[in-house]
């Protein structure tokens, strides 16, 4: 139930309200009988009180009906709120996702199960206290006839148990393509400047035509096959329940069983207990829909309850050793027989050709890469048992600078606690301060840093490497994207200004550079 994800009060506020909202199908139901009947003794005084009464009821049933409304998007908006804060928080926090969560799943995914998923069961909970409170109201009128009614109702459901299923399988196909088609408008947007270039802009254009289709295609069956099925049912009902429940009635009427004013009550209320079979049927196979979605959902809420922080104090810090260390991917292995051990505050080089496996290498120290065979240590001590915590030591310098869209601040501390004078230290050995003082602190980076240079973004990924003040900074190419004066600036900067361990990797440093490290180890040819 996606009902879970928000208090029991607003849930017992929502059927209370149901409950009135529902009434007012009998209270017009009965005003319509009284009317019809009224014909039998027509007295002028009883026809005014008998509008009047219905004129104050359907006043205070439009009242119920707008709270009932306010209460209603409340909840589908607390749950949204739970439900993306925990897909958020999978998302963040986890260390190895086992769920795929892309771009689609954020935007139409949790469109699809608000929905097919939340709305169906406010929905249904509405219909069924509609459908239970006309049939109570009904059975007043007459019985046989409600029964009558009532069989006919449920012809729909059987139906819908028939065609419902096909909707499950091509809801799954849609969603495939359309995660694609998400993908696809990305790579189209950040690849058509080299389209352009290379004057393939119609080939590109093909490709993403090619995609939107496919995915049209998708949902096009699947709304087919929803609307086919909704039709046919409705058809069914309503051939069943104008035929068979009318005549019986008239009957009825002809023998002096019932009043005409009941049979047109009976049959006034039968739309709000057969209507509501027919919507809830509906509503069901909305939920097909939703199903495979929300049944992450529910995966990752509960693998969400276990993330926390994974903080650790770190004691001390005296040096990593890898022993004879191999790493794969599935079953293609990168590395093997890889040894080194680096002591505290060694400026470290590790050069090694392009695809040799570098930042796989960096990956597996920082924790985020199973070891398949041989040991490693930090403070002399196997980490292999506790691989989750070992990111703890270290700072990392990305060869592409990541940014937020955020202040130069943010970047920084990353929303942390600061203190200022440590901030200002930073902001010197990384150097910043001309930006800062140009700039201001709360300057907006733009995405992925667009109002920054390159050089101003690598800084800032090195101020946040200093500002968390880790033992160890590992530098992945660093440097590789920038021209060599600035190149050199940055590593000048690094390797004077900390004064922790280092280890670098780059495919290629020139010999001034290299010169700049401790110790230079090779890999490869
Ligand atoms: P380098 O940083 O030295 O250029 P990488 O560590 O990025 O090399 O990659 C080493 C090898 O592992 C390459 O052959 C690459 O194709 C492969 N590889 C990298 N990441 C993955 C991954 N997530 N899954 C499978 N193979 C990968
Ligand atoms: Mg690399």
């Amino acid at each position: 139930m996606a009902l879970k994800y928000v208090e029991k009060r607003y849930i017992f506020i929502f059927v209370i309200l149901s409950f009135f909202k529902s009434l007012q199908a009998a209270f017009i139901a009965v005003v319509s009988q009284q009317m019809v009947n009224w014909v039998n003794k027509p007295k002028l005084s009883y026809l005014f009180t008998i509008v009047v009464v219905a004129l104050v009821g359907l006043i205070v049933f439009w009242l119920v009906s707008i709270f009932y409304q306010k209460i209603y998007f409340m909840v589908v908006r607390k749950i949204n709120c739970n439900i993306k804060a925990i897909v958020s928080k999978y998302l963040i926090f986890s260390n190895n996702p086992s769920v795929e969560l892309d771009t689609s799943f954020f935007t139409n995914d949790l469109k699809t199960i608000e929905t097919d998923k939340i709305e169906a069961e406010l929905q249904i909970i509405t219909n069924v206290i509609q459908f239970i409170t006309a049939i109570i109201a009904s059975i007043a009128g007459s019985l046989p006839l409600t029964i009558v009614f009532m069989l006919a109702s449920f012809l729909p459901g059987i139906f819908q148990r028939i065609l419902g299923r096909n909707i499950e399988e091509k809801s799954k196909e849609w969603d495939k393509s359309n995660s694609k088609y998400t993908e696809n408008v990305k790579e189209t947007e950040m690849f058509s400047a080299s389209a352009r270039l290379y004057n393939t802009e119609n080939n590109l254009w093909k490709r993403f035509k090619s995609s939107a289709n496919t995915m049209e295609a998708a949902l096009l069956k699947l709304n087919f096959w929803q609307g086919f099925t909704n039709e046919t049912i409705n058809t069914i009902a309503y051939s069943v329940i104008t035929i068979a429940p009318i005549a019986l009635g008239v009957y009825l009427v002809s023998i002096k069983n019932i009043t005409l004013g009941t049979l047109i009550m009976v049959s006034q209320l039968s739309n709000n207990f057969v209507n509501p079979v027919i919507i809830i049927s509906a509503y069901l196979n909305d939920m097909r829909v939703a199903k495979h979605m929300w049944k992450k959902i529910q995966d990752l809420s509960q693998k969400s309850n276990c993330l926390q922080n994974s903080k650790l104090g770190i004691d001390y810090f005296n040096g990593i050793e890898l022993k004879d260390v191999a790493v794969a991917y599935k079953d293609k292995d990168v590395f093997s027989n890889v040894s080194f051990d680096i002591k505290k505050g060694e400026k470290v080089l590790i050069v090694a050709p392009s695809g040799w496996g570098k930042s796989t290498l960096l990956n597996t120290l920082l924790g985020n890469i199973n070891i398949k065979k041989g040991r490693y240590l930090i403070n002399g001590e196997d980490m292999t048992t506790d691989i989750k915590k070992v990111h703890n030591y270290f700072s990392y310098i990305n060869q592409e600078p990541r940014l937020l869209d955020d202040t130069i601040l943010y970047n920084i501390t990353l929303g942390c606690k600061y203190d200022q004078n440590i901030l200002n230290d930073v902001i010197h050995k990384a150097g910043l301060e001309d930006l800062i003082e140009e700039k201001g602190w709360d300057f907006k980076v733009g995405q992925s840093g667009s109002h920054l240079s390159g050089g101003q973004k690598q800084r800032i990924e090195i101020a946040r490497a200093l500002f968390f003040n880790r033992p160890v900074i590992l530098a992945d190419e660093a440097t590789a994207s920038l021209d060599p004066v600035l190149a050199k600036q940055i590593h000048e900067t690094l390797l004077k200004e900390y004064h922790g361990t280092i280890i670098e990797v780059a495919h290629h440093l020139t010999t001034e550079e290299k010169g700049m490290f401790n110790k230079v180890i090779q890999f490869g040819n």
